[in-house]
């Protein structure tokens, strides 16, 4: 392919608003271009490097009993207000009406569409198990569309279901795809590790996300120094250590009532009454579908709503209006303690270990400091809170370490959440009418390429990982005619003759031009043909990644690239 025919438009600086690396790297080199918040143009270089993923991913997808069909990207609301997802999905949901003012909405995920489509064609068991998969553009009205095509509102995503007619068929259906996506991961060259997830807006019960390891990351993980268990932060249990004995020593009513005027949060109070954080306690209310509920955990710790839904079982919780806390308890947020209170507290495990510690007063300007556990009921110590680096790991008692990580993709257990609601059944072997079990299975497309460059740059550019690199290798011959630029095409035919694929660099501009853009875009193998070398029968060959340049006769530079390919596992 000739660099002059297509379009890859390399910026000498980032543009100001681009924060992380892959997307300063995918605009600087030509990659992708904004049209409006959170959409973006595929420039030809981004579309190969995506091309090459949904290759991976197709393969696997099929290798694994996984097929693949388009779903509608337009779905009517019906079909949401039938699995309840209308209401429950909130603003992300871009939604529209048509001419006849029809409500419809643009997929962000495409649950409903497929069990709606199964449904009506899969009625008996003999027709299960069946696992579909798609690779479609969606459309999340994301609050904060940020970094590029990792965060954006439209983007390309690898969506699959699965329908089995039993839970144990429909687990080994979910470790199959667990697998694939391992597979998929390790061949696009990333490092990355599964991690245990909570099931946030898709549902279900058991999940794993794939997450790239990478500082630049959204995701907090933490992964256990001595076993495999690795999990995000907000998912991860914590195991109650030896610490967390209830304190008899202490010794309860003790407690008294200090003015602590303006001062709500513990670094406001803390000050005042010189206490530290781990010796104060932060006292939220919720509103529930059980009616208010007060969740405890210790000011430098975070409390985890689906963590305290589990908990308390409840369906739904979200922090107390103001004016509700204000209603029951009798006193502003910021001053709410559980002495006193007639709704159910939950605690944390870490508040066993606390003691002489601070809570509200119940009353707007006022703390109580010296309580004890005892002071007030507690309806259940629970693990409600996110998981730092130091903490126990319930498996092995191992620490937790803290990473940050970009995620690629997650894998749902599903159960019957959808087919239960939308009647997705099927008369199993007695002729009996069951669910059908369902999972789901997400890879992010665009994500796993600014995932890719995150893990490979360095300060000249991109440095791509062979298997999703737009070309194998760059030919820059340091002359548009002659013997030079005849070579540099005969030696272009001849890899491209092999499958190796070859971007040539044609253009009329300065040799050094030429090699900042080859740094910039990152192509893995560089090969410069030059007068003076041809005069000695040489080219000069250049690893992109080590940076290392050799001269190597010129007949034997596709004999060195076949080797290359081999070594890669790319033929
Ligand atoms: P996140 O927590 O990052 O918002 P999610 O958990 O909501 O993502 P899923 O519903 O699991 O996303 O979607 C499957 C995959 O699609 C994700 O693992 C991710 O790789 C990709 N993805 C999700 N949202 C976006 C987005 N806004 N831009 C690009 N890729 C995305
Ligand atoms: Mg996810």
């Amino acid at each position: 392919m000739k660099y002059s025919e297509l379009l890859i438009p390399t910026l000498r600086e980032a543009p100001a608003d681009a924060e992380v690396v892959s997307h300063q790297l995918m605009l600087r080199a030509g990659y992708i271009r904004k049209l409006a918040s959170g959409v973006y143009s595929y420039l030809p270089l981004c579309l190969r490097v995506i091309r090459k993923i949904e290759k991976i991913v197709r393969e696997e997808m099929e290798s694994s009993g996984a097929h693949e069909l388009l779903l509608p990207i337009v779905m009517p609301a019906e079909l949401w207000t039938e699995s309840g997802r209308w209401d429950r999905y909130g603003p992300e949901l871009l939604r529209f009406k048509d001419r006849h003012e029809r409500e419809f909405c643009i997929g962000p995920t495409h649950e409903e569409a497929i069990t709606d489509l199964i449904r009506h064609e899969i009625k008996s068991y003999r027709d299960l198990p069946k696992n579909c998969f798609q690779i479609q553009t969606k459309f999340r009205d994301e609050v904060r569309p940020r970094f590029g095509l990792m965060r954006g509102r439209e983007f390309i995503m690898k969506d699959g279901y699965s329908f089995d007619r039993d839970e144990e068929n429909a687990l080994k259906t979910y470790e199959l795809m667990y697998d694939a996506y391992k597979r998929i991961f390790t061949r696009c060259g990333l490092a990355f590790r599964p991690v245990e997830a909570m099931t946030g807006a898709i549902g279900g019960s058991r999940s794993h996300e794939f997450q790239v390891l990478a500082d630049s990351g959204e995701d907090a993980i933490v992964a256990c120094d001595q076993c495999e268990y690795a999990a995000n932060v907000e998912k991860a249990e914590i195991q109650s250590s030896s610490d967390d004995v209830h304190q008899t020593s202490a010794i309860k009513g003790k407690f008294r009532k200090v003015p602590t005027p303006g001062k709500k949060t513990a670094d406001e109070v803390g000050p005042v009454v010189r206490l530290l954080p781990q010796q104060i306690t932060k006292t939220l209310v919720f509103e529930t579908d059980k009616g208010l509920m007060i969740g405890m955990v210790r000011a430098d710790h975070q409390l985890v709503e689906e963590k305290f839904k589990q908990a308390t079982g409840v369906e739904w919780c979200h922090l107390a209006h103001e004016d509700a806390v204000l209603k029951t308890i009798g006193a502003p947020v910021g001053y709410v303690g559980p002495i006193g209170v007639t709704i159910p507290v939950y605690a944390d495990h870490a508040l066993l270990a606390m003691e002489n510690f601070l809570v509200g007063a119940n009353e707007k300007d006022m703390h109580l400091v010296d309580v004890n556990l005892g002071d007030f009921n507690v309806t259940q110590f629970s693990d409600l809170r996110r998981a730092v680096a130091g903490d126990a790991c319930p498996r092995c008692g191992g620490k937790y370490s803290e990473h940050r990580g970009i995620e690629v993709g997650q894998v749902f257990y599903l159960g019957t959440k959808y087919s239960e609601p939308m009647g997705a059944h099927f008369t199993d072997e007695a002729g009996k009418d069951q669910p059908m079990v369902m999972g789901c299975y997400g890879i992010g497309i665009g994500r796993t390429a600014a995932a890719a460059i995150e893990q490979n740059h360095d300060d000249r550019g991109i440095i791509w990982p062979m298997p999703i690199a737009p070309f194998h290798v760059e030919i820059i011959p340091l002359a548009r005619d002659g013997e030079v630029f005849e070579v540099a095409t005969k030696l272009a035919a001849e890899c491209e003759d092999s499958n190796i694929e070859v971007l040539i660099d044609d253009r009329d501009v300065r040799a050094g031009v030429k090699f900042n853009d080859a740094e910039l875009i990152g192509i893995p193998y560089q090969i410069v043909i030059g007068m003076k070398g041809l005069q000695e029968g040489v080219v000069e060959f250049k690893d992109r990644r080590t940076g290392m340049t050799e001269k190597i006769k010129r007949d034997d530079v596709l004999a060195r690239m076949l080797t290359i390919f081999h070594q890669e596992g790319m033929s």
